[in-house]
């Protein structure tokens, strides 16, 4: 059976920049990790950021801080791990959290530190898509199910 990269927040696990997680209730989920299909991951801690960080944005191809710090290094460095996880599993398909600089698959927040979105990917959803692995976001649960499906 295929199995599934899944951002640890959705899971439920503290691990967001403000120490929380953003749990997906969705039957599919408790399904697959009932079969063991899921793999976990935070790029950001994988990458060596601590919980709770500062918030960061995607700003001219860099990731800032909201206090100036360039995180870059650590959030490529998830995504890398992000990657080598999947290859190691023969992961295929992702699901991960919309909008964050790391996980989000169709936004991101523009670099402004001010909660607007822009059209975008987070460093880890754009290594992932540019090797071949279907990135989906928590809203694109029904895609994911189909593409699944078709395998
Ligand atoms: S990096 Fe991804 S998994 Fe980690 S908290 Fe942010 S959205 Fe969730």
């Amino acid at each position: 059976m295929e199995k599934i990269l899944v951002s640890s927040c959705l899971l439920g696990k503290p691990v967001r920049y403000d120490g929380t997680g953003q749990t997906l209730s969705h039957p599919q989920i408790t399904t697959w990790q009932l079969q063991g299909r899921i793999v976990p991951l935070c790029p950001e801690v994988a990458g060596g950021l601590s919980t709770p960080r500062a918030p960061a944005e995607i700003s001219d191809g860099k990731v800032i801080t909201n206090d100036n710090e360039d995180v870059t290094a650590a959030f490529r460095l998830g995504a890398q791990k992000a990657l080598q996880l999947c290859m190691l599993h023969n992961i295929r398909f992702a699901l991960l959290k919309e909008s964050s600089p790391s996980c989000g698959r169709n936004t991101i927040y523009d670099g402004t530190h001010k909660g607007n979105k822009i059209a975008g990917m987070g460093l880890t959803a754009e290594m992932l898509v540019s090797n071949g692995i279907e990135v989906f976001s928590e809203s694109q649960m029904p895609a994911l199910i189909k593409a699944l499906a078709k395998e």
